[in-house]
């Protein structure tokens, strides 16, 4: 190799970004304290993050930056992702805090707050020799988007090459989301703005990507000749705990299934991109949603089943139902379980079903993609066919991170020949030795980076909503059905499938 030529780093190496401000709207918030600061923490060390780097916390809170740091030290202290991961040895730790620091500022009542963050990001820290970006997390409520936006302009700080990442939901219809976009766009480009889908920053769905478009043997079967259904789901069992006052306006529609579940669909529908390059990549998943088949009116009611949890037991402890639980409106009719059947229009997907679920307070907390092959055409062997075929590809995204391809196999012996299902199964921890880094961890490397093909652009988010108003609409007036806590959701889901013969892929067990 030439002395000149870039080292290239070895497969699998973390990427360590440039220097940033990473400036955290919302910094003391829910999504703050349990996501972002615990994968950054990760990222530190793993050597992740630049020398020179700050966190600069944003809320209305008047906590300067030690108090900043001891509520953060101790949100990290007992994190799930963090515990996980192994000891943080100290000096690890202080390096972290000493990045963080927190700047008071009521977006209603700014006071001072805009000058003390602009002084701030004024006073940059020595270089570590790279060009230093700066990164504009919107962890608020979405409706303070295009108001942070214009307020950053205002002062002079969305010049250059500055960031804007958005949090889902993104607005709560096709309108609301425009407005949103509109106003955000008017200061930051479609380039520098990163829409965020934690679900897109998972091992196992960018590991989708690699097994379906690096392998040669899947793509001959991947269309409607040889694959029977797919099935989406994403399955909760805490009910919506002290989050109502935001789930009680959005429902498991909004919350759920505009965002992640049709974004793993496009990753499973998506056909081979040219390349995986940013746009191509979401070229693709843009064309799967615009081949959704419109569901509107009676065909909605006909092919969604909507659900509300009762009250009831789950965990053996007695639990309320959604509309008895703590500062619930008592005759909402919000859902707390959506399952619907979606066609994808288009040549390779005809006639194939795509089964998606989601539901709160249900029997296991678990997320998974089931890819269901047809039978063979002709049995030869005893009692296979019974049942159905249990050739099916399963991707597992919570709560551990697995793929596997059922087969039958011969069970062992000498007597009479008998099969039983036997897994194909790749664990990547086990295959490869490292540590999954966290969603999180990921998409704000990804960020400081400038890399947006795991986040979603303005017209996919769009054409989601675009799908999924008017099945909003046609709900309107009815009721969502009641279904008992610790099961697995209402009765219309599973008749949804009876009706073409079909059951739900209960979950595979580890
Ligand atoms: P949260 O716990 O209610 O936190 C909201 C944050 O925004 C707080 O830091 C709050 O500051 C700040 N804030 C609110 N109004 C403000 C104002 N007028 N001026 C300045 N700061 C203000 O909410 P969250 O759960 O973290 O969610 C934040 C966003 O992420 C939402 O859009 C949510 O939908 C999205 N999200 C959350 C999760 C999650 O797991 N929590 C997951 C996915 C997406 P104060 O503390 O000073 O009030």
């Amino acid at each position: 190799m030439p002395a000149s030529a870039p080292a290239t780093p070895p497969p699998g190496a973390a990427r360590t970004a440039a220097p940033t401000d990473l400036v955290v709207f919302g910094g003391t918030g829910d999504l703050a304290m349990r996501k972002l600061l615990p994968a950054l923490l990760l990222c530190e060390k793993d050597g992740r993050l630049a020398p020179s780097t700050r966190i600069v916390a944003v809320s209305r809170d008047g906590i300067g930056d030690a108090d900043y740091r001891g509520k953060a030290e101790a949100a990290v202290a007992d994190n799930p992702s963090v515990l996980r991961a192994g000891a943080v040895p100290e000096p690890v730790l202080r390096r972290f805090l000493d990045r963080l620091h927190h700047v008071p500022l009521d977006l209603d009542e700014p006071g001072d707050g805009w000058e003390r963050l602009e002084s701030l990001l004024g006073q940059a820290p020595a270089q570590d020799g790279a060009e230093r970006g700066r990164v504009y997390y919107l962890a608020v409520p979405p409706m303070l988007f295009g108001r942070i936006c214009a307020d950053l302009q205002a002062h002079g700080l969305a010049e250059g090459a500055s960031r804007v990442v958005l949090e889902k939901p993104l607005g709560r219809d096709l309108r609301s989301a425009r407005e949103i976009n509109d106003a955000v766009g008017a200061v930051f480009s479609e380039r520098r703005t990163f829409r965020i889908d934690h679900y897109l920053g998972k091992e196992t769905v960018q590991n989708l990507l690699a097994l379906r478009f690096a392998n040669m043997f899947l793509e001959p079967v991947w269309n409607s000749r040889w694959i029977d259904n797919v099935q989406i789901t994403a399955a909760e069992t805490v009910g919506v705990g002290t989050r109502h006052g935001y789930y009680d306006r959005a429902g498991a529609m909004r919350d759920m299934v505009q965002n992640h579940l049709l974004q793993l669909l496009c990753l499973i529908a998506m056909e081979p991109p040219a390349s995986f390059d940013r746009e191509a990549v979401r070229d693709e998943k843009v064309k799967v949603l615009q081949s959704l088949a419109p569901l509107t009116g009676q065909d909605a009611l006909r092919d969604t089943a909507r659900g509300q949890y009762a009250p009831g037991t789950a965990g053996g402890r007695p639990v309320p139902g959604y509309t008895g639980e703590p500062g619930a409106d008592g005759a909402s009719s919000t859902e707390t379980f959506v399952a619907l059947e979606a066609s994808v229009a288009n040549w390779r997907w005809a006639g194939v079903p795509f089964y998606l679920r989601t539901g709160k307070r249900m029997a296991r907390r678990y997320s998974e993609i089931v890819v269901q092959f047809r039978d063979v055409p002709h049995p030869i062997f005893p009692g296979q066919g019974a049942g159905g075929t249990p050739n099916r590809l399963v991707i597992r995204l919570q709560p551990e991170e697995t793929i596997r391809l059922h087969m039958l196999a011969k069970e062992p012996g000498a007597g009479e020949l008998r099969l039983r299902p036997a897994p194909l199964e790749l664990s990547l921890s086990d295959r490869f030795a490292v540590r999954s880094p966290d969603a999180y961890e990921r998409l704000l490397m990804d960020v400081m980076a400038g890399d947006p093909t795991l986040f979603m652009r303005r017209d996919e988010v769009e054409t989601a909503w675009r799908w999924v108003d008017p099945i909003i609409d046609a709900w309107q007036g009815t009721d969502p059905e009641p279904y008992a806590p610790g099961g697995t959701g209402p009765q219309g889901a599973h008749d949804l499938l009876a009706r073409t013969g079909r059951t739900w892929h209960e979950g595979d067990m580890t």
